[in-house]
């Protein structure tokens, strides 16, 4: 997979094994993505397992754990504390969840915010009013550092959708560059925008995308 060097690549091992893992870091790969709490929490137990097994505490120690499944409130602290980027924080009350979270075990954490921007029904996210009432508004997030913004595409062939809903995050992300100065919640780096998965990352390069999460590209179908 040829990539440009300013797009990362996150590869999204739910369902698969930690061996998975482990080989895909023997190749160089750094950043792994999970979908589900408890999922993740026993990958991180499996990493842990093995340095002992090992005798080698450092081991692997330079692999980063990237969350973008739908988060529950009451499952922050199997997530938390291992993730280096939440990039599916989807509602207000979440925000708020991870926030506290943060300000009572002295952490700042990473986040993303996930845009709707797909015509499908199911799709979870904020809208771009809601981004900027989150980004301009009056309640202070003091343990979250916003990084940018995630989406993914209407589930379909059709490219034109696809590449329609990717410029429409990049839109997003635009926008939100003109509001650096403007809340209390925005920081100058605020500039991921991760959209592209296996079977559409290259339309979201094209479209702009900063990191792409690919999972049955890199590891096979999951069943
Ligand atoms: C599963 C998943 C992916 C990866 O999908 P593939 O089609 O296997 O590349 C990317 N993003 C999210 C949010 C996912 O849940």
């Amino acid at each position: 997979m040829e990539l440009p060097a300013a797009v990362k690549l996150v590869a999204v091992s739910k369902f698969h094994p930690f061996e998975a893992i482990e080989e895909a870091y023997q190749a160089g790969q750094r950043i792994f993505a999970e979908s589900r709490p408890q999922e993740l929490a026993a990958k991180v137990k499996t990493l842990e397992a093995r340095r002992v097994e090992l005798g080698d505490p450092a081991y692997m120690a330079d692999i980063e754990w990237h969350f973008i499944g739908h988060l529950q409130t009451n499952k922050l602290k199997m997530v938390l504390p291992y993730v280096s980027l939440i990039q599916s924080v989807d509602s207000v009350r979440l925000l708020e969840a991870i926030d506290n979270w943060g300000s009572a075990n002295n952490k700042v954490l990473n986040v993303l915010l996930e845009c709707f921007i797909s015509s499908d029904e199911t799709k979870q996210g904020f809208s771009e009013h809601e981004v900027q009432d989150i980004i301009c508004g009056e309640r202070k997030y003091s343990n979250i550092h916003i990084c940018g913004v995630m989406g993914m595409a209407t589930y379909t062939d059709d490219e034109t959708v696809v590449r329609a809903d990717f410029r429409r995050l990049k839109e997003i992300s635009d926008i939100l560059q003109d509001w650096i100065g403007e809340g209390g919640n925005i920081n100058s780096d605020c500039k991921e925008i991760s959209m592209g998965m296996s079977g559409d990352y290259q339309i979201a390069i094209e479209e702009g995308s900063t990191m792409i999460r690919v999972g049955s590209m890199i590891f096979g179908e999951r069943y």
